[in-house]
């Protein structure tokens, strides 16, 4: 692409950026598009963030996309929030607004709109989530409207409290449970939708999974592991061992870059681009 004085420059800002992926979505949108944008990776220092964000906003730069460690951390940095990324309390998408930037959340659609892409059904199920970090407070959020139950087994059962109270107090009905991880043994008969939200058997741990017991996979007729490297987790595999449906998480990286992409520059993604895109990062991996 030729780039001219009427570019766009957009990015991502995180630490570390060296791995992203980001820039393969982007980039090539453009180009699908026919879109006059960049995309490349901006590393910011933990005590530069502000600092980062108004040189961004003086700079006009187009968008942002917001990875570890400052998707709650920018938010004080904004001018204003978008309902759903304040209820999530996590930011990973700027869009210029009057005097600054408007803070989003496309990480919670964009696992839904991969969901729905693989055929994976959500409303109605019973749901495990394993993990309550910054990514299962987003998958809480999403699941807790849709699910007739959530059981949400962390290591740190604190902070699985905390969210199974706050998706409660949003979905108006006590929907979530919190469980210490080794809990899963208890989980009622049934079974369940599983989604993977803890960092273990990402790469290069690949043999490691979350929680190893063939009892647990049993339980599992569908999962969705939130790691895309390995393309295949060893969570995976020992759900298709046990009989389940199992997929991992490039597809809701690739959404939520799409619908960042769509809210920059004010256009829909087609399927068949999305198929694309997603053809081109299992190429990158
Ligand atoms: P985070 O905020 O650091 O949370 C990490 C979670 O993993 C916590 O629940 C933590 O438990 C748990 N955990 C870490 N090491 C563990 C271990 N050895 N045993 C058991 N539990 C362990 O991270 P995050 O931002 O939510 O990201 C979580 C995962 O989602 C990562 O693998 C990341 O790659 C993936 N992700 C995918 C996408 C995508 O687009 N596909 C986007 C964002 C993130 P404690 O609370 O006990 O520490």
């Amino acid at each position: 692409m030729e780039i001219n004085g009427l570019t766009k420059t957009c990015g991502l800002i995180g630490n570390p950026v060296e791995h992203t992926l980001s820039p393969v979505i982007h980039n090539y949108l453009a180009k699908l598009t026919g879109v006059n944008m960049v995309y490349v990776p901006f590393l910011v220092e933990q005590t530069l963030l502000e600092d980062a964000i108004k040189g961004a906003h003086a700079l006009k730069l187009g968008g942002l996309n917001v990875t570890v460690p400052y998707k709650e951390k920018v938010i004080p940095c904004l001018k204003k929030t978008d309902a759903l990324a304040e209820k999530i309390g996590a930011v990973n998408t700027l869009v210029p607004c009057e005097g600054g930037y408007m803070g989003y959340n496309t990480d919670m659609p964009g696992l839904y709109r991969a969901m729905v892409s693989d055929g994976i059904r959500i409303e109605g199920e019973q749901a495990v989530l394993l993990g309550a970090g910054g990514v299962a407070r987003a998958v809480a959020v999403m699941l807790a409207d849709k699910v007739s139950k959530l059981y949400i087994l962390n290591r740190t059962l604190q902070k699985a409290e905390a969210i199974a109270a706050e998706v409660n107090g949003y979905a108006g009905r006590a929907v979530a449970e919190a469980h210490r991880l080794e809990e899963y043994t208890s989980l009622p008969a049934g079974k369940y939708l599983a989604i993977q939200a803890t960092n273990k058997g990402m790469y290069p741990k690949t043999e490691e999974a979350v929680i190893t017991d063939k009892g647990f996979y049993e339980k599992i007729h569908t999962a969705y592991d939130l790691i895309y490297n390995p393309f295949e987790t060893k969570f995976m595999k020992l759900v298709k061992e046990n009989g389940g449906r199992a997929y991992n998480g490039l597809k809701m990286l690739l959404y939520q870059g799409i619908i960042a992409y769509e809210l920059w520059n004010d256009v829909s993604v087609s399927d068949t681009d999305a198929e694309e895109i997603y053809t081109r990062l299992k190429e990158k991996l």
